[in-house]
Protein backbone atom coordinates (compact mmCIF):
# COMPACT_ATOMS: atom_id res chain seq x y z
CA UNK A 1 0.00 0.00 0.00
CA UNK A 2 1.20 3.29 -1.11
CA UNK A 3 0.68 5.32 2.18
CA UNK A 4 0.29 8.71 -0.02
CA UNK A 5 2.85 10.43 2.49
CA UNK A 6 6.02 10.90 -0.32
CA UNK A 7 7.33 14.65 0.08
CA UNK A 8 6.18 15.44 3.27
CA UNK A 9 7.99 16.80 6.11
CA UNK A 10 7.98 15.41 9.76
CA UNK A 11 9.44 16.57 13.16
CA UNK A 12 9.74 13.03 15.23
CA UNK A 13 10.86 13.64 18.73
CA UNK A 14 12.87 11.98 20.88
CA UNK A 15 13.82 9.75 17.81
CA UNK A 16 17.62 8.40 18.38
CA UNK A 17 16.37 5.32 19.81
CA UNK A 18 13.48 2.95 20.62
CA UNK A 19 10.26 3.59 19.21
CA UNK A 20 10.86 6.98 18.18
CA UNK A 21 13.42 5.89 16.06
CA UNK A 22 10.96 3.56 14.72
CA UNK A 23 8.73 5.72 13.66
CA UNK A 24 11.06 7.63 11.85
CA UNK A 25 12.44 4.81 10.01
CA UNK A 26 8.73 4.05 8.69
CA UNK A 27 8.01 7.72 7.78
CA UNK A 28 11.57 7.75 5.53
CA UNK A 29 10.60 4.50 3.93
CA UNK A 30 7.80 5.83 2.81
CA UNK A 31 9.50 8.86 1.32
CA UNK A 32 8.68 11.13 3.93
CA UNK A 33 11.31 14.15 4.94
CA UNK A 34 12.42 14.00 8.59
CA UNK A 35 13.14 16.43 11.60
CA UNK A 36 14.82 13.61 14.23
CA UNK A 37 15.62 15.07 17.70
CA UNK A 38 17.56 13.55 20.74
CA UNK A 39 19.73 14.65 23.47
CA UNK A 40 22.40 12.88 22.93
CA UNK A 41 23.99 14.01 19.70
CA UNK A 42 26.44 10.94 19.07
CA UNK A 43 23.70 8.14 18.81
CA UNK A 44 21.68 11.04 16.86
CA UNK A 45 23.64 11.41 14.56
CA UNK A 46 23.88 7.45 13.96
CA UNK A 47 20.90 6.87 13.25
CA UNK A 48 20.77 10.34 10.43
CA UNK A 49 23.12 8.25 9.13
CA UNK A 50 21.62 4.90 9.09
CA UNK A 51 17.72 6.92 7.98
CA UNK A 52 19.71 8.56 5.06
CA UNK A 53 20.80 4.90 4.07
CA UNK A 54 17.84 3.84 4.08
CA UNK A 55 16.10 6.38 1.88
CA UNK A 56 18.74 8.23 -0.27
CA UNK A 57 15.91 10.24 -1.95
CA UNK A 58 14.56 11.79 1.70
CA UNK A 59 16.35 15.17 3.45
CA UNK A 60 17.45 13.73 7.11
CA UNK A 61 17.85 16.51 9.66
CA UNK A 62 19.15 16.67 13.51
CA UNK A 63 18.65 18.76 16.12
CA UNK A 64 20.12 18.01 19.74
CA UNK A 65 18.41 19.15 22.86
CA UNK A 66 16.19 18.41 25.45
CA UNK A 67 12.51 18.81 23.71
CA UNK A 68 11.46 19.27 27.36
CA UNK A 69 12.72 23.15 27.19
CA UNK A 70 11.13 25.93 25.20
CA UNK A 71 14.90 26.52 23.24
CA UNK A 72 15.03 22.95 22.22
CA UNK A 73 11.02 23.32 20.29
CA UNK A 74 12.00 26.33 18.64
CA UNK A 75 14.88 24.84 17.12
CA UNK A 76 13.42 21.43 16.12
CA UNK A 77 10.33 23.52 14.66
CA UNK A 78 12.90 25.99 12.80
CA UNK A 79 14.89 23.27 11.51
CA UNK A 80 11.17 21.73 9.67
CA UNK A 81 10.42 23.81 6.22
CA UNK A 82 6.89 23.09 7.19
CA UNK A 83 5.71 20.39 9.59
CA UNK A 84 3.11 18.20 8.20
CA UNK A 85 3.50 15.45 10.49
CA UNK A 86 4.47 15.59 14.34
CA UNK A 87 5.10 12.49 16.43
CA UNK A 88 5.68 13.54 19.92
CA UNK A 89 8.07 11.46 22.08
CA UNK A 90 9.82 12.18 25.14
CA UNK A 91 11.76 10.00 27.53
CA UNK A 92 9.02 8.62 30.47
CA UNK A 93 8.84 9.68 33.99
CA UNK A 94 11.13 7.46 36.52
CA UNK A 95 9.14 4.65 38.89
CA UNK A 96 8.44 5.26 42.40
CA UNK A 97 5.71 5.38 45.54
CA UNK A 98 3.93 8.75 44.67
CA UNK A 99 4.85 8.92 48.63
CA UNK A 100 8.28 10.27 47.62
CA UNK A 101 7.85 13.06 44.47
CA UNK A 102 7.57 15.94 45.13
CA UNK A 103 6.24 18.83 43.35
CA UNK A 104 8.95 19.01 41.15
CA UNK A 105 9.01 15.73 40.24
CA UNK A 106 5.54 15.75 38.93
CA UNK A 107 6.30 19.44 37.29
CA UNK A 108 9.46 17.53 35.32
CA UNK A 109 6.84 14.58 34.48
CA UNK A 110 4.08 17.25 33.56
CA UNK A 111 6.19 19.04 31.08
CA UNK A 112 8.07 16.27 29.60
CA UNK A 113 5.14 14.42 28.99
CA UNK A 114 2.03 16.56 28.49
CA UNK A 115 2.82 20.46 28.07
CA UNK A 116 5.62 19.88 25.25
CA UNK A 117 3.33 17.82 23.17
CA UNK A 118 0.82 20.18 23.95
CA UNK A 119 3.20 23.46 22.81
CA UNK A 120 4.44 21.62 19.67
CA UNK A 121 0.72 20.86 18.51
CA UNK A 122 -0.05 24.48 19.32
CA UNK A 123 2.69 25.34 17.12
CA UNK A 124 1.61 23.73 14.34
CA UNK A 125 -1.36 22.43 13.64
CA UNK A 126 -3.16 25.57 12.64
CA UNK A 127 -0.70 25.60 10.24
CA UNK A 128 -1.55 22.04 9.55
CA UNK A 129 -5.59 23.35 8.88
CA UNK A 130 -4.61 26.15 6.67
CA UNK A 131 -2.55 23.36 4.10
CA UNK A 132 -5.89 21.02 4.62
CA UNK A 133 -3.24 18.30 5.72
CA UNK A 134 -1.55 17.27 9.21
CA UNK A 135 -1.07 14.09 11.41
CA UNK A 136 -0.03 14.06 15.06
CA UNK A 137 0.55 10.94 16.74
CA UNK A 138 1.48 10.97 20.14
CA UNK A 139 3.71 8.39 21.79
CA UNK A 140 2.07 7.72 25.28
CA UNK A 141 1.69 4.24 26.78
CA UNK A 142 -0.95 1.54 27.46
CA UNK A 143 -0.89 2.69 31.28
CA UNK A 144 -3.29 5.35 30.07
CA UNK A 145 -5.66 2.23 29.90
CA UNK A 146 -4.39 0.08 32.39
CA UNK A 147 -2.53 2.22 35.30
CA UNK A 148 0.99 0.68 36.66
CA UNK A 149 1.21 1.84 40.58
CA UNK A 150 4.64 2.67 40.48
CA UNK A 151 4.48 4.47 37.01
CA UNK A 152 2.06 7.42 39.10
CA UNK A 153 4.06 10.37 37.40
CA UNK A 154 3.43 8.95 33.37
CA UNK A 155 0.08 7.45 34.60
CA UNK A 156 -1.07 11.10 35.51
CA UNK A 157 1.27 13.32 33.34
CA UNK A 158 -0.08 10.97 29.85
CA UNK A 159 -3.61 11.36 31.33
CA UNK A 160 -3.37 14.88 31.16
CA UNK A 161 -2.22 15.28 27.73
CA UNK A 162 -4.74 11.98 26.75
CA UNK A 163 -7.50 14.43 28.04
CA UNK A 164 -6.21 17.52 25.73
CA UNK A 165 -6.39 15.58 22.74
CA UNK A 166 -9.80 14.01 22.97
CA UNK A 167 -11.11 17.53 22.89
CA UNK A 168 -8.60 19.19 20.41
CA UNK A 169 -8.95 16.46 17.98
CA UNK A 170 -12.99 17.02 17.86
CA UNK A 171 -12.48 20.85 16.75
CA UNK A 172 -13.71 20.82 13.46
CA UNK A 173 -11.36 23.52 12.05
CA UNK A 174 -9.08 20.72 12.49
CA UNK A 175 -10.72 17.62 11.50
CA UNK A 176 -12.60 19.14 8.52
CA UNK A 177 -9.71 20.03 7.53
CA UNK A 178 -7.93 16.59 7.30
CA UNK A 179 -6.01 17.43 10.81
CA UNK A 180 -5.70 14.40 12.75
CA UNK A 181 -4.49 13.98 16.43
CA UNK A 182 -4.04 10.40 17.82
CA UNK A 183 -2.02 8.48 20.72
CA UNK A 184 -0.39 5.30 20.39
CA UNK A 185 -0.31 3.47 23.07
CA UNK A 186 2.85 0.74 23.59
CA UNK A 187 2.89 -2.05 25.62
CA UNK A 188 5.85 -4.16 26.22
CA UNK A 189 8.92 -2.77 23.62
CA UNK A 190 12.09 -3.95 22.91
CA UNK A 191 13.88 -0.93 23.39
CA UNK A 192 16.95 0.35 25.31
CA UNK A 193 14.70 1.44 28.47
CA UNK A 194 12.72 -1.70 28.73
CA UNK A 195 16.50 -3.11 28.83
CA UNK A 196 17.76 -1.31 30.96
CA UNK A 197 14.54 -1.91 33.48
CA UNK A 198 14.87 -5.51 33.03
CA UNK A 199 18.69 -5.41 34.12
CA UNK A 200 17.44 -3.39 37.19
CA UNK A 201 14.55 -5.29 38.02
CA UNK A 202 17.01 -8.53 37.58
CA UNK A 203 19.82 -7.26 39.82
CA UNK A 204 17.22 -5.98 42.67
CA UNK A 205 15.28 -9.69 42.31
CA UNK A 206 18.84 -11.92 41.98
CA UNK A 207 17.49 -13.37 38.85
CA UNK A 208 18.39 -13.83 35.29
CA UNK A 209 17.21 -11.23 32.87
CA UNK A 210 15.19 -14.12 30.79
CA UNK A 211 13.27 -14.61 33.94
CA UNK A 212 12.16 -11.65 34.04
CA UNK A 213 11.62 -10.92 30.21
CA UNK A 214 9.82 -14.55 31.01
CA UNK A 215 7.56 -13.39 34.05
CA UNK A 216 6.29 -9.96 31.85
CA UNK A 217 5.40 -11.95 28.88
CA UNK A 218 3.31 -14.43 30.96
CA UNK A 219 0.29 -11.22 30.94
CA UNK A 220 1.16 -10.66 27.17
CA UNK A 221 -1.10 -13.40 25.10
CA UNK A 222 1.64 -12.75 22.42
CA UNK A 223 4.20 -13.90 24.56
CA UNK A 224 6.61 -11.45 22.72
CA UNK A 225 8.12 -8.21 23.29
CA UNK A 226 6.77 -6.02 20.56
CA UNK A 227 9.42 -4.51 18.27
CA UNK A 228 10.16 -0.47 17.13
CA UNK A 229 9.45 -1.15 13.29
CA UNK A 230 5.89 -2.88 13.80
CA UNK A 231 5.35 0.54 16.31
CA UNK A 232 6.49 2.85 13.70
CA UNK A 233 4.85 1.06 10.81
CA UNK A 234 1.35 1.80 12.90
CA UNK A 235 2.82 5.51 13.20
CA UNK A 236 3.27 5.51 9.17
CA UNK A 237 -0.13 4.48 8.53
CA UNK A 238 -2.09 6.49 11.34
CA UNK A 239 0.13 9.24 9.22
CA UNK A 240 -0.96 8.35 5.98
CA UNK A 241 -3.58 9.54 3.36
CA UNK A 242 -5.85 6.69 3.87
CA UNK A 243 -5.95 7.61 7.99
CA UNK A 244 -7.97 10.61 7.55
CA UNK A 245 -11.26 9.68 9.02
CA UNK A 246 -9.54 8.25 12.38
CA UNK A 247 -9.11 11.13 15.03
CA UNK A 248 -9.01 11.51 18.53
CA UNK A 249 -8.53 7.94 19.17
CA UNK A 250 -5.84 5.85 21.57
CA UNK A 251 -4.59 2.89 19.53
CA UNK A 252 -3.34 0.16 21.77
CA UNK A 253 -0.32 -2.14 21.03
CA UNK A 254 0.40 -4.28 23.67
CA UNK A 255 0.26 -8.12 22.22
CA UNK A 256 -3.06 -8.52 23.82
CA UNK A 257 -2.04 -7.66 27.07
CA UNK A 258 -4.97 -5.10 27.74
CA UNK A 259 -7.71 -7.81 29.00
CA UNK A 260 -10.43 -5.50 28.61
CA UNK A 261 -13.48 -5.53 25.06
CA UNK A 262 -13.20 -1.75 24.42
P1 LIG B 1 14.27 4.59 24.64
O1 LIG B 1 14.96 4.90 25.93
O2 LIG B 1 14.59 3.35 23.92
O3 LIG B 1 14.44 5.83 23.63
C1 LIG B 1 14.14 7.11 24.07
C2 LIG B 1 14.59 8.13 23.03
O4 LIG B 1 14.12 9.41 23.45
C3 LIG B 1 16.09 8.27 22.89
O5 LIG B 1 16.37 8.62 21.56
C4 LIG B 1 16.41 9.48 23.80
O6 LIG B 1 17.59 10.17 23.40
C5 LIG B 1 15.21 10.34 23.56
N1 LIG B 1 14.80 11.24 24.62
C6 LIG B 1 14.37 10.90 25.85
N2 LIG B 1 13.98 12.00 26.52
C7 LIG B 1 14.17 13.05 25.68
C8 LIG B 1 13.97 14.43 25.78
N3 LIG B 1 13.48 14.99 26.91
N4 LIG B 1 14.27 15.23 24.72
C9 LIG B 1 14.76 14.69 23.59
N5 LIG B 1 14.97 13.37 23.42
C10 LIG B 1 14.69 12.58 24.46
O7 LIG B 1 12.69 4.67 25.04
P2 LIG B 1 11.43 3.98 24.33
O8 LIG B 1 11.26 2.62 24.91
O9 LIG B 1 11.50 4.18 22.88
O10 LIG B 1 10.23 4.86 24.95
C11 LIG B 1 9.69 5.99 24.30
C12 LIG B 1 8.50 6.49 25.11
O11 LIG B 1 7.51 5.45 25.15
C13 LIG B 1 8.84 6.80 26.57
O12 LIG B 1 8.07 7.90 27.00
C14 LIG B 1 8.42 5.55 27.30
O13 LIG B 1 8.11 5.80 28.65
C15 LIG B 1 7.20 5.17 26.50
N6 LIG B 1 6.86 3.75 26.66
C16 LIG B 1 7.72 2.78 26.25
C17 LIG B 1 7.36 1.45 26.41
C18 LIG B 1 8.27 0.32 25.95
O14 LIG B 1 7.93 -0.83 26.16
N7 LIG B 1 9.41 0.58 25.35
C19 LIG B 1 6.15 1.12 27.02
C20 LIG B 1 5.29 2.14 27.43
C21 LIG B 1 5.66 3.46 27.25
Amino acid sequence: MDLGLRGRWALVCAASKGLGKGCARALVAEGVNVVITARGAEVLQATAAELRALNPAVQVRTVVGDIATPDNRAAALAACPQVDILVNNAGGPPPGDFRDWTRDDWIKAVDANMLTPIELIKATVDGMAERGFGRVVNITSGAVKAPIDVLGLSNGARSGLTGFVAGAARQAKLASRNVTLNNLLPGVFDTDRIRATTRAQAAKAGKSEDEIVAARLASVPARRLGTADEFGAMCAFLCSAHASYITGQNILMDGGAYPGTF
